[in-house]
């Protein structure tokens, strides 16, 4: 079976078992891009895959809150959950934080397989799934398809102009975006000289994120270049 929207992401930084599992997994038929962090994991699964196969112990954050997080970066791409914790509670936290399945440790290949199978074929036939294109940076999320955008899990009352501003930064987070090229895409203007209202546009994102433009957690003016949203997720 091909892989119906790009690879299957498999995140394990325990080489015994990403190795056997990759091979596995690619013998069915499957692509398979595998990462060995949480913020690996995140930034790969921005770029799009078919489903996850998420481990709950990684190294650099826990996999509840990568599956948590997995949610607003790919809504609607099945998780499955891989698991050392056996405990009923710990699988209850997995799913209430968005996996759909999972699978305990140690586990049969062919079970692991099997359960994948079904989360695509039920991915597949429910089109009631959203396919929102979502942009993260640092704890920000931007819903382009829905016009919706939070901070950590408040979310943001933004007028039309601050949400495309606030949207093509975080779109480009972590590098310099000129004032020219925010004039332009966001007012659809060329620039002459004064951008008094993109001052005051980014000043009123500024209060509205919480944002202190003389220490940004944010935002970042570049004197004399333009702004720099915070990278990172
Ligand atoms: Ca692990």
């Amino acid at each position: 079976m091909a892989s119906p929207n790009g690879p299957v992401l498999l995140v394990e930084d325990d080489d015994g078992i990403a190795t056997p599992l990759s091979a596995a997994l690619r013998g069915d038929g499957y692509e398979v891009r595998r990462v060995a962090t949480g913020g690996d994991a995140l930034r790969a699964a921005a770029q799009g895959c078919a489903a996850v196969v998420l481990d709950l112990g990684l190294p650099d954050m826990d996999g509840v809150d990568v599956c948590r997080r997995l949610r607003g970066v790919a809504p609607g791409t099945p998780v499955l959950m891989l698991t050392a914790r056996t405990s009923e509670a710990d699988v209850v936290v997995g799913l209430d934080a968005g996996a759909d399945d999972y699978v305990t440790k140690p586990f049969r290949l062919a079970e692991l397989l099997a359960r994948l199978r079904a989360l695509l074929r039920r991915a597949a036939t429910e089109p009631g799934r959203p396919t929102h294109r979502t942009l993260t940076a640092h704890d920000v999320r931007v819903d382009v398809d829905a016009r919706r955008a939070w901070v950590g899990e408040r979310e943001l009352e933004l007028t039309p102009k601050e949400f495309d501003l606030l949207a093509l930064l975080v779109s480009e987070a972590g590098t310099v975006v000129s004032r020219e090229r925010i004039m332009r895409q966001v007012w659809d203007t060329n620039w002459f000289g004064s951008t008094k209202t993109l001052d005051m546009h980014v000043s009123w994102l500024r209060r509205k994120l919480g944002d202190d433009a003389n220490a940004p957690r944010y935002l970042t003016t570049v004197r004399g270049v333009g702004f720099r949203f915070a990278g990172g997720s």
